[in-house]
């Protein structure tokens, strides 16, 4: 899983003076106002320390220049928005950069009291997640296939790494064509809700059609693993509430991440898997 904070080297910019437009009122639109920016960059720099190599790091002169761009070329209403959007923009463009901690201030915020400045901190990064693929009805490769190339073009998710498909047969609801099923390790900008809304727009795109429960499908896909985060909310519940039961999800899950270990049961994929069969011969 994703290091934690603690564990990211840090590369400090602070206090980089832009001048720009950002701001309610359209005289602040029109007329521009200093902004500070505070970014900490979250990267792992030992190998950069050890070989005195730039390309291993991130480069802080190249983020300042983009962020001064950036800062320029858009015009928000508010430094929310410029921070939510200047984040994003910073971890798609430097592939070494695992977080940021952005901060933008305003000294001259027109509030009409005597204040230092005012200011918007945020703190973003890259997650790991794993999503369960199965289809059951047409042409079941292609869905697939074309599942994991739509979440590869989803600008915030990279895909890392898929697993072999493997043919199933029906969980739950048995009278039904045979799955296939499979893994996919993603890294996304995407919270976890935000995921899930993309997913089930690519299950749309597939033709999928909620008619039953455990039914025929010509795509699901089903977040496993998001980080070592658990999330419990009427509508989403990480890790799958139902892995541990699966072999279909363990079996390509152990293939990706034998040693990823499942935050509440603190049992690794592998370990899972090898419970649930030895469990069905005994
Ligand atoms: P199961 O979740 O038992 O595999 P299913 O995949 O057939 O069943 P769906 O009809 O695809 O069920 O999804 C029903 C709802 O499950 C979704 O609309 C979603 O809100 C919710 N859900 C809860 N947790 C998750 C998760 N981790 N991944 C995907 N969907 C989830
Ligand atoms: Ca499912
Ligand atoms: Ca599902």
């Amino acid at each position: 899983m994703k290091k934690s904070k603690k564990e990211w080297d840090r590369i400090y910019i602070k206090n980089l003076e832009v001048f720009a437009r950002h701001g309610v009122y359209p005289e602040e639109n029109k007329l521009g106002q200093k902004f500070l920016v505070n970014a900490v960059l979250y990267t792992h720099t030992r190998k950069a320390g050890l070989k005195d190599d730039l390309t291993k790091s991130v480069h802080y002169g190249e983020a300042a220049y983009f962020m001064d761009a950036y800062m320029k070329e858009h015009t928000f209403q508010l430094i929310e928005t410029a921070a939510e959007q200047m984040a994003r923009a910073v971890l798609l463009q430097f592939p070494n950069l695992e977080g940021i901690c952005l901060e933008i201030a305003k000294p001259w915020a027109p509030v009409g009291l005597p204040l230092e400045s005012v200011s918007v901190e945020i703190e973003r990064s890259w997650h790991r997640a794993f999503v369960a693929v199965g289809s059951n009805l047409g042409e079941r490769e292609n869905h697939v296939e074309q599942a994991i190339q739509a979440l590869d073009q989803c600008e915030d998710c990279r895909v890392e790494q898929v697993s072999n498909l493997i043919v199933t047969e029906p969980y739950g609801v048995t009278d039904q064509p045979e799955f296939l099923n499979g893994m996919i390790e993603l890294r996304t900008l995407l919270e976890p809700e935000e995921l899930l809304e993309q997913l089930h727009k690519i299950e749309q795109e597939a033709g999928r059609e909620r008619l039953q429960h455990w039914g025929p499908r010509t795509l699901d896909l089903d977040i496993i693993f998001y980080d070592h985060d658990v999330i419990d909310l009427p509508r989403l519940q990480i890790p799958h509430s139902d892995m541990q039961n699966r072999e279909f999800v363990l079996e390509p899950l152990a293939e990706l991440a034998p040693y990823i270990r499942h935050p509440l049961f603190l049992k690794t994929a592998a370990q899972m898997l090898e419970e649930l069969r030895s469990g069905k011969i005994s």
